[in-house]
């Protein structure tokens, strides 16, 4: 079983950025950043130099279907493993959500607009920086993702919105932003019965300067094919990212107070 028999290519967009809002689909849009300067800048040794002794909190292993667990070390030494060939044994570590343009301001001078985000768009951006073979596990997220691909190269295998739900495979693990999978992609694919389309599941793989939309709530799973680094933007107008943020602030207070999913979640380690 391979993506490539049950995933369908998910082409570049031939019609505009908007439809593709209004109809939330996702989109590939090849090439639309690669005159950002961040996507000939960016390589790991000047993203280290920029202060070597910072520390990072970095993710261990598949923690959407594994149990969460973390380390820390500090950039330069991180930046300098993933510049090396890459060890077959070794763990997968992996800098995710890392608010990269808080802690290095002039970078913004890097990146140009995104032209088909709405006016009043509220977006708030990140990086993942992480080897090859790291993965991020099936989730589905609950605002809009505008994803560009800085260095190397990732893929990206998306599942339609209900796809998990119909199989009953929501995972109860929690997560502020996310709706988890309790089964991978792949598994998932392979296992879909009679009446469910065969529109339901894509494949891509993003280059360097390559932007893709994916919508709230479409499912997604993503591997680096070589070591890489992805900016990535959850957007959506002022009025829905104020309305869900009360929800999730709730949750996550209830959360952090120990009152809801306490050692079952992607922000703590795991209970042992
Ligand atoms: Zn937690």
């Amino acid at each position: 079983m391979t993506y490539e028999t049950d995933f369908r290519p998910l082409q570049p967009s031939d019609t505009s950025p908007t439809d593709h809002l209004r109809r939330r689909t996702p989109a590939v849009f090849r090439g639309m950043a690669a005159h950002w300067p961040a996507v000939s800048a960016w390589t790991f040794p000047y993203l280290a130099s920029l202060d070597p002794s910072l520390p990072v909190r970095l993710v261990r292993g598949n923690r959407e279907n594994s149990p969460t667990a973390f380390t820390w070390s500090d950039l330069g030494t991180y930046l300098r493993h993933l510049s090396e060939p890459p060890r077959a044994d070794g763990d997968l570590l992996y800098l995710k959500e890392f608010d990269l343009l808080r802690k290095f301001p002039a970078l913004r001078d890097d990146l140009k607009d995104i032209p088909f985000l709405p006016l009043g768009t509220v977006t708030s951006n990140s990086v993942w920086i992480g080897p090859a073979r790291a993965r991020t596990g099936l989730h589905q997220d609950l605002l809009d993702n505008c994803a560009v691909q800085i260095a190397g190269t990732k893929r990206f295998l998306l599942a339609r919105p209900g796809t998990v739900e119909r199989a009953g495979a929501l995972s109860a693990k929690y997560d502020a932003w996310a709706r988890l999978s309790r089964v991978g992609i792949e598994e998932l694919a392979a296992g879909r019965g009679a009446g469910t389309g065969d529109e339901d599941f894509y494949f891509v793989e993003l280059e360097p300067g390559d932007v893709l939309y994916v919508p709230a709530r479409w499912w997604h799973e993503v591997v680096n094919l070589d070591a890489s680094i992805l900016l990535s933007g959850f957007f959506g107008s002022r009025s829905h990212v104020a309305r869900l943020w009360t929800q999730v602030r709730l949750r996550d207070t209830l959360h952090r107070s120990r009152l809801l999913k306490e050692g079952d979640c992607t922000c703590h380690p795991a209970r042992r």
